[in-house]
């Protein structure tokens, strides 16, 4: 590994080199074996085997990306199309209250896999779970507008999306 050095690879090499090196890209390719409840030409849905909960689902991309940036619009429209079908059977199957759907989009938001997913956490009554208990803060109102005009004023300039 210490000969490889991605500062002199381009954009392509390094997405090659990434891919693999991915983990999901060998489960996906039947490389390293999983316990799949969902599979299609796109999109590829497996048991976590370090659950959160038993029945926890990972759903990938069969395509290699990192970031929810790099998907395609289209892609990202099927894969929460199939999150809808996941949740609804995990709340039928496993008697779950209802399902976390969960991204962790970039380091910085903890992201730990090469390869985007998408968690489906089956919750269930009294489990105990806190981690998405998250604080509210109370916030200034011109915060809150300096912040929504901020964020307007760049999603305005990015156009619609399809
Ligand atoms: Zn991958």
């Amino acid at each position: 590994m210490s000969d490889v050095n991605l500062e002199n690879m381009t954009p392509e090499q390094i997405a090659e080199y990434q891919k693999k090196n991915c983990i999901f890209c060998h489960i996906i390719n039947n490389r390293i074996p999983s316990y799949k409840v969902y599979e299609d030409d796109k999109v590829l849905a497996i048991l976590d085997i370090n659950p959160i909960h038993p029945g926890h689902i990972l759903l990938l991309p069969k395509e290699h990306y990192y970031l929810l940036s790099q998907i395609p619009d289209k892609l990202i429209r099927y894969l929460f199309v199939v999150a809808k079908y996941l949740s609804s059977a995990m709340i039928k199957t496993l008697g779950a209250g209802g399902v976390n759907i969960f991204v962790a989009n970039g380091a910085g938001a903890g992201q730990k896999a090469p390869h985007f997913m998408i968690h489906l956490i089956p919750r269930f009554e009294d489990d105990g779970l806190e981690i998405f208990k998250l604080p509210g803060y109370k916030i200034d109102e011109n915060v809150l507008k300096q912040l929504a005009d901020v964020l307007k004023k760049l999603l305005a300039k990015e156009g619609k999306h399809e």
